[in-house]
């Protein structure tokens, strides 16, 4: 039988009716980029994130002047709210009693023991999980000065010693990050603390990653090593960028690593000197529309003979051009014939027949 993979050994955690852990497919979330004030606003933005498949959105509480809007936004969300507080403990410890479905505290800048204490105990009376959020940029004082340990030790400490207190005070239902932005380091922090605390589900990702392609890049490549690892119960995707596009890249990493798929799969040629049609524009058409379709099949847009049947044909759904026309193959066998013109409507056609 195959060895469990860290994901599987972690405890469950359920935030509103979403499981963390245990097993459970890993979780997208985002947080919100409008104000907490702009009730209005915030919803509509937590819809465009559930359409785009979000699972969990975090929300701010900068102020206290921002609690009350904090509760209407739970009360009318689509989605669990996970209560973001840092520095005045008395906000997290209020938000758990407005409705928050998880609060996110990093420890070390919430400040004395009796503050997270207070913390601790209204979340665990309220039964509201809390992610222990270690960042490089905030670690505990403890730690800060420590010469002896690397960065991914520090943050991994750090994160153990607070998961050390909140166990020792009966609380047990939590989630671990430990972030930083540079990618070698929340690897190996996450790895460490995979190691080192196997029951406790991880938040994973790669922080203030950057804009779009950067933050992409980045997160692609330090999140995909770890989900491959099969570490991390849970993701966000940080971008400087609309939410919405932080939940589109994190489905689609999903889905690269093979763990979960929202939409289809769109295979298509890099193009070159032997293609005749504008096969870019045509792909990106193509990838708009599959947006839409939550059908787990493989399309493939192909420019020319050389390679486009054989992928045309590997997928469930393709095209491959050549002399002006496109053939359209549906598993495996050639179709029929369509002009360039006709080929998103085909393909789209072909796909809701499947
Ligand atoms: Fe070039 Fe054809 Fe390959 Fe596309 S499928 S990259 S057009 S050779």
């Amino acid at each position: 039988m195959a060895e469990k993979t860290a994901r599987e050994l972690t405890r469950q955690v359920v935030v509103g009716n979403v499981p963390i852990g245990g097993g459970a497919p890993v979780v997208v979330q985002s947080m919100l980029s409008t104000s907490t004030l702009d009730v209005e606003g915030s919803l509509a933005q937590i819809t465009a994130l559930a359409d785009a498949g979000c699972e969990l959105v975090r929300v701010a509480i900068p102020s206290r002047e921002a609690l009350e809007d904090f509760g209407h936004i739970c009360r009318r969300s689509s989605l669990p709210v996970i209560a973001d507080v840092h520095f005045d403990h008395r906000l997290a410890v209020e938000a758990v009693a407005l409705g928050a479905a998880k609060l996110r505290i990093n420890p070390g800048n919430i400040g004395a023991w009796d503050k997270v204490d207070a913390i601790i105990d209204a979340a665990g009376a309220g039964g509201v999980p809390i992610r222990i959020g270690v960042n490089a940029g905030s670690l505990s004082a403890s730690f800060v000065e420590r010469s002896d340990l690397s960065q991914p030790e520090k943050l991994a400490g750090s994160a153990l010693e607070y998961v050390a207190h909140f166990e020792s005070r009966g609380f047990c239902d939590m989630v671990l990050s430990a972030k930083a932005h540079d990618v070698r380091t929340t690897v190996e922090a996450h790895r460490l603390l995979a190691r080192e605390l196997p029951h406790i589900p991880l938040h994973i990702g790669v922080t203030e990653a950057g804009t779009f392609l950067q933050g992409t890049v980045k997160s692609a490549a330090g999140l995909g090593v770890l989900l491959l690892e099969g570490i991390g119960d849970t993701l966000r995707i940080s971008l400087t960028a609309d939410p919405t596009e932080e939940v589109r890249v994190a489905w689609e990493l999903l889905a690269a690593c093979g763990l979960r798929r929202r939409s289809p799969e769109l295979i298509s040629c890099p193009t070159c000197g032997r293609c005749q049609v504008d096969l870019i524009a045509l792909a990106e058409e193509v990838e708009v529309q599959l947006r839409l379709i939550r059908k787990p099949v493989s399309v493939a847009v192909m420019g020319c003979v050389v390679n486009g049947p054989g992928e045309a044909r590997y997928a469930d759904v393709g095209v491959a051009f050549g002399g002006g026309k496109a053939a359209l193959f549906s598993k495996g066998e050639i179709i029929a014939t369509v002009d360039e013109s006709q080929v998103v409507e085909a393909l789209l056609r072909e796909i809701e027949r499947l």
